[in-house]
């Protein structure tokens, strides 16, 4: 189903393997490396789906989450945080950021892509945004 994907990640290693495995299951893949650069692409891509780090430079992955769903562009895009939090009480951190869900890290090649695809499936396409509308 060849999704556009925008990975917001600064670690390399973990931004690469994310994106070949998108890739690998023929998904077209975007990145950025830090929040600002990641709102840049998003001012200027239309995207099926984001995911993004917690902890990023410039600007945290909670402040991306909250700038990306004020805008009526995006808030109907899944917007899937991708972090090593595990304490009580993070996964409402994220969700009341304004992400639609996460997947803990380390990320599992095995079921990434289900995962990542899984937050499509919650709603019609139809009614997914697109960019400039
Ligand atoms: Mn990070």
């Amino acid at each position: 189903m060849g999704l556009r994907v925008l990975i917001v990640e600064d670690n390399i290693d973990n931004l690469k393997l994310m994106r070949y495995l998108l890739q690998a299951f023929g998904h077209q893949v975007l990145t950025a490396g830090d929040g600002p650069e990641a709102l840049a692409v998003a001012g200027r891509e239309p995207l099926d789906l984001i995911i993004c780090d917690i902890h990023l430079p410039g600007l945290e992955g909670d402040e991306v989450a909250r700038r990306l769903k004020a805008s009526s562009t995006w808030v109907r895009v899944p917007l899937v945080a991708v972090t090593a939090l595990a304490m009580v009480g993070d996964r409402e951190r994220v969700l009341a950021a304004g992400f639609d869900g996460y997947i803990p890290k380390p990320i599992v090649p095995r079921t990434f892509v289900s995962q990542v695809e899984s937050f499509l499936r919650r709603q019609p396409a139809e009614e997914r945004a697109t960019h400039g509308t």
